[in-house]
């Protein structure tokens, strides 16, 4: 029998900016350490879990183009800082016993397996946590882009997108707007309409070409992955 067949498979996404905790650069052991306790949880308790993390602690391409730097290979830059992340992640999964792959859009055999779809289900099958690193391991493109086509690629059946210090999608910067409200849920088509700040339009097409929901929710409040697996109402939920 196939074990794997009855259970929910999900993508998380992680955001590189929350790696860093207070320190905006780097990594934070602490942080790391707290968010993979949380996903072995979920681990346990049967789901299949695959995560796609973010790069912004370390860099941002177009940040780096901005101060003059070539995009393509600024954006390589921010692939190699993806998978920084994935390590520090992997090796935290491990310390709490969970089995954890991290695979590379960028081969650097050394360090990863190559993407490889069809072996990062099996893992996946076998309760192990499958990290997908170095983005697309194409320039112009976004972990958060990337996190949708892996999703849609290992049949996820939710992105579940863990930002850092927000709690879902607002209609204006809640930083910024203390006024600002926040959706309980949203159409994709809504998200595009408004020039919503969830993810960058690439991501949300596709997306919503797919009709892949997204959960959005606040990564670093405790039980929080949890919840979001466990189709808690919590953040806001995108789909048609
Ligand atoms: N990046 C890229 N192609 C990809 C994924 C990421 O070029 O497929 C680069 C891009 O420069 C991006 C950086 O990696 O700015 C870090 O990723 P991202 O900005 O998505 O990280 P986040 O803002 O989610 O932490």
């Amino acid at each position: 029998a196939d074990e794997g067949s009855s259970r929910r498979r999900v993508l998380l996404k992680l955001s590189g900016e929350a790696f860093a905790g207070g320190g905006g650069l780097g990594v934070d052991p602490d942080v790391v350490h707290a968010i993979a306790r949380e996903i072995a949880t979920v681990v346990r308790g049967g789901t299949e879990v695959a995560v796609v993390i973010g790069g912004g602690n370390f860099f941002r391409g177009a940040e780096l183009q901005l101060r003059g730097m070539d995009r393509a290979r600024s954006d390589y830059m921010g692939m190699l800082g993806t998978v920084m992340n994935s390590l520090a992640l992997q090796d935290f999964l491990n310390k709490e016993g969970v089995e954890t792959r991290v695979q590379t859009a960028i081969t650097m055999g050394q360090v990863a397996e190559p993407y490889l779809p069809l072996r990062a289900v099996r893992h996946l099958e076998k309760g192990r946590v499958v990290i997908f690193g170095a983005g697309m391991g194409m320039p112009y493109f976004s972990t958060d882009t990337t996190a949708v086509q892996r999703a849609l690629e290992i049949h996820a059946e939710v992105l579940l997108m863990g930002k850092n210090g927000v709690d879902g999608v607002y209609d204006s910067d809640p930083r910024t707007n203390p006024d600002a409200v926040k959706f309980d849920s949203l159409e994709y088509s809504e998200v595009i309409a408004r020039d919503l700040k969830v993810a960058d339009l690439t991501a949300i097409t596709l997306c919503k070409d797919n009709n892949l929901p997204i959960r959005v929710f606040e990564l670093l409040k405790e039980g929080n992955i949890a919840r979001a697996v466990g189709s808690e109402k919590i953040g806001t939920l995108i789909s048609s």
